[in-house]
Formats: C-alpha cells, sequence, structure tokens
C-alpha cells in the first residue's frame, strides 16, 4: 500500500478534516481537486483556497475503493491503528473548542484558550532558527539517535503578542512561527546571506509586526507557567463577529 499525506488547512479541517476524523473507521473516500503539491519526504498534498474536496464523490473510483478496502486485510488493519490517534482527537476538539476571551482573562485554570492578537514583537537578538535533527527536533548536535546528515533548519522564535487587556511573551517552533514570519526559512537563509544579511532582516521582521492572528493558548498542567502555544490560526472573522456579538449582549459565555 502507498500512502500520501494531505494537510487540510483552516476551514478544510474544521470542517471535512473534522468529519473524517470521526469517521476513520468508516471506509470514506476522499476526493480533492485543486491542491497543492510540495515535497517534504516524498510528495505531499496541501488544500489552498481554492481546493474541492468531496467526501464520498460518486464516481466509479470510490466503488472501487470501497471494494479495495473491504478486501483487503492489510488496509483494515492499517486503518484500525490510525484510531490509536484518538487522543490527539479529543486534543483537537479541545483546541477547536477553547474558549475565546481577552489576554487579561487567561488563568491556568482552564485547558484551551482562544484569543485575537496582535504581533507586538519578534525577538531577533538570537538566531530565528536551529538545526533540527530529523525525529526528534531536538538541536541536530545534541541529539545521539539520528543521522545528523537527515537535519534541516527549524524556526524557533520568541515574540510578543497583544491585545487591548495584555501582552505575553512566547515561543513558537515550526510552521507556527513561518505563519507569523511569513515564509520559509530558505527565503530569510537568501535575504541574510550577505553582508547586509542582519539589516535586511530587522527590516523585513519590522514589516511582520501588527499583523493580527487567532492564538490557541494552553497551560499542561496546573502549577505550571510554561503557557504553551497549541495552534497559531489564521483569523476567522465570522467567529469573531458571533463573539463580539456575545460580547455586546454581555453574555461572554
Ligand atoms: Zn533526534
Amino acid at each position: 500500500m502507498e500512502t500520501m499525506r494531505l494537510t487540510l488547512w483552516e476551514g478544510f479541517a474544521h470542517d471535512q478534516g473534522r468529519f473524517l476524523f470521526n469517521e476513520l473507521n468508516q471506509d470514506h473516500v476522499l476526493g480533492a481537486s485543486m491542491v497543492l503539491v510540495g515535497s517534504y519526504y516524498g510528495a505531499c498534498l496541501s488544500t489552498v483556497g481554492r481546493t474541492r474536496l468531496f467526501i464520498d464523490p460518486d464516481i466509479d473510483e470510490t466503488d472501487d475503493l470501497h471494494g479495495w478496502y473491504a478486501d483487503d486485510g492489510y488496509v483494515k488493519k492499517h486503518i484500525s491503528w490510525s484510531q490509536i490517534l484518538a487522543n490527539s482527537i479529543s486534543e483537537m476538539e479541545m483546541v477547536f473548542n477553547a474558549k475565546r476571551i481577552k489576554l487579561n482573562q487567561f488563568s491556568a485554570a482552564h485547558n484551551y484558550f482562544r484569543v485575537l492578537v496582535k504581533v507586538l514583537s519578534i525577538d531577533s537578538s538570537m538566531s530565528i532558527w536551529y538545526e533540527s535533527c530529523a525525529r526528534h527536533l531536538r538541536r541536530a548536535d545534541m541529539c545521539v539517535e539520528c543521522d545528523p546528515s537527515f537535519s534541516r533548519p527549524r524556526y524557533r522564535i520568541n515574540i510578543k503578542i497583544g491585545d487591548a487587556t495584555n501582552t505575553m511573551s512566547v515561543t513558537l517552533f515550526g510552521q507556527y512561527a513561518e505563519m507569523i514570519i511569513g515564509c520559509p526559512i530558505s527565503s530569510i537563509q537568501a535575504m541574510t546571506d550577505n553582508e547586509f544579511g542582519d539589516y535586511f532582516l530587522e527590516e523585513y521582521l519590522s514589516e511582520r509586526l501588527m499583523n493580527t492572528f487567532t492564538f490557541i493558548l494552553h497551560v499542561p498542567e496546573i502549577g505550571n507557567d510554561d503557557i504553551i502555544v497549541a495552534s497559531v490560526l489564521q483569523v476567522r472573522w465570522e467567529e469573531e463577529f458571533y463573539y463580539l456579538k456575545r460580547e455586546m449582549r454581555g453574555q461572554s459565555n
């Protein structure tokens, strides 16, 4: 069996993605068109704004795939193994259902919170990326298990975020940091690979400030002050609209 990764972003993750997660043991067939083809350990696919996703589309291939699923024991085993991901599913549910608050309402008493914040500063006094080992995302030179020749650069940035009520410093890694920075590390490397590199980087980062994002914040355990950024999302303004409407009615629950 060959597999390929398809990453669902934003609305596709909320809608079809959540549905498919909850029905992993059902033999749904997913059809997709207008997806972005990228490479990450081989070819992989991502949704973009124009992507169309069809669950169990009414075409012959759907019947073929249903038949293959029903007859192939290995496929069934593989898919039931995927169900072990159920833990991360319930975590995803918590992320999606995170209560929308203002920053000054943040407390460790609840698990996940959703805030709407601006990026106030990006710390560039230290490198904004590091060489990461392939499997554990440790510093490549600190990992004794991974082959250093498979290491790759990974974002790690310290930023300050804020809303009208408070500010907060958080550390972001990988794809979430990339959303804030606005380009892949390779572009930053190309930009800074000259004698004016530091200057260009400062200029570029200053243009990335004051952008607005939705952050999902999480305190892993009581008594631990470390705030984890569980997710960074593009703002869904229709959600914000309903939040504001509730706020105005004085029913912030
Ligand atoms: Zn490693």
